[in-house]
């Protein structure tokens, strides 16, 4: 019988004792890998947000294909404008306060009218911090987006203060005060179907906005960039990835990466997370060890891809215990 990755323990579990260390070890488990770069920066910090026009009044800023440096400011993940008539859609807000609100004066700029609705698709540093330039009770999210911000948010907040530093100052944890569910939500002329779904996250949030047809996937969808699975359910994953796959959208715009035309940015995070699932089982199976199973070969067709050995190094990190877990007799298992 084929070996499978099961979906790792639950965080959320109030019943585990150390379950607040364990958040936190967790939150700070996403970043921590990430090495800060100690030099010296004297330039003045800001983002200097380069909108790229998708459609008649959709923009994207473009998050740089890296981990999160102190260089980069954590500015990696894709943040995008939509038009409206009643005011600006935000998908995202990025990793701080500055970017935060650098965002909502673009955003004001381009449409030329105060901003109407904010949405989160996750709840990942790079895509949440930048709340704070934008009124709470206008920024929405599923129960579950909302709950893992509650729960993860200050040790992301530890960690990205760590590795950002002085481009974090003034970022707090910032909840979202209108939950979002399955369903059409008309802003100003803009039909926007909220797809709450999971695989990324345990809870994940896809728009398709009718008018341009844009489908913004968030980290569902990584394009040229190895997927992030520290959160990941990966049966979860490929299952959202074939709805996605069905819906016929203009434009794909993934959490990382270009937007284009063609689903691919959905092919090629279905096909990462089926060959790193394939390789990890594989060492599993043969006896390696986890240091073993990090230098394992990567198919040819992923050299093209942005931190592909960074990222699959993480990943067996963090699927190797569950495995072990799930697998081993007695490891893992709690005796009471
Ligand atoms: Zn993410």
């Amino acid at each position: 019988m084929p070996v499978t990755i099961d979906t790792p323990p639950d965080p959320h579990d109030p019943s585990d004792p150390q379950r607040r260390q364990l958040l936190r070890l967790a939150a700070a488990a996403f970043v921590a890998p990430l090495l800060p770069m100690f030099t010296a920066h004297a330039a003045p910090l800001t983002y200097d947000l380069k909108p790229v026009k998708l459609d008649d009044g959709a923009w994207m800023i473009g998050g740089r294909q890296e981990a999160i440096t102190f260089e980069n400011g954590g500015a990696i993940a894709n943040i995008t404008i939509l038009d409206s008539s009643e005011g600006a859609i935000i998908i995202d807000t990025g990793p701080s306060r500055r970017f935060g609100e650098e965002l909502a004066t673009l955003a004001r700029t381009l449409t030329g009218k105060d901003i109407a609705r904010v949405y989160l698709t996750h709840f990942h540093p790079d895509h949440v911090f930048g709340n704070q330039g934008f009124e709470a009770g206008k920024i929405a999210a599923p129960a579950g987006v909302i709950k893992g911000l509650q729960e993860l948010g200050n040790g992301f907040s530890d960690a990205m203060y760590y590795i950002a530093r002085d481009w974090m100052r003034g970022t707090e944890v910032i909840l979202p005060s209108v939950t979002v569910t399955e369903g059409i939500e008309d802003i100003g002329g803009r039909r926007l179907r909220l797809l709450p779904r999971a695989g990324h996250t345990g809870a994940d949030l896809a728009l398709f906005e009718e008018k341009s047809g844009l489908l913004i996937a968030g980290d569902l969808a990584f394009l040229d960039r190895a997927p992030t699975t520290p959160h990941a359910n990966l049966a979860t994953w490929r299952n959202t990835l074939d709805e996605l796959s069905a819906i016929d959208c203009k434009l794909l715009v993934p959490g990382h990466g270009p937007a284009e035309s063609s689903t691919r940015a959905i092919t090629q995070t279905r096909d990462w997370l089926t060959a790193i699932e394939s390789i990890i089982v594989r060492c599993f199976e043969q006896g390696l060890d986890m240091t073993e199973a990090m230098q394992a070969e990567l198919p040819a067709g992923f050299a093209s891809i942005a931190l592909a050995r960074y990222e699959f190094t993480r990943s067996v990190m963090h699927l190797y215990p569950a495995l072990e877990a799930s697998k081993l007799p007695g490891v893992g298992k709690r005796s009471n």
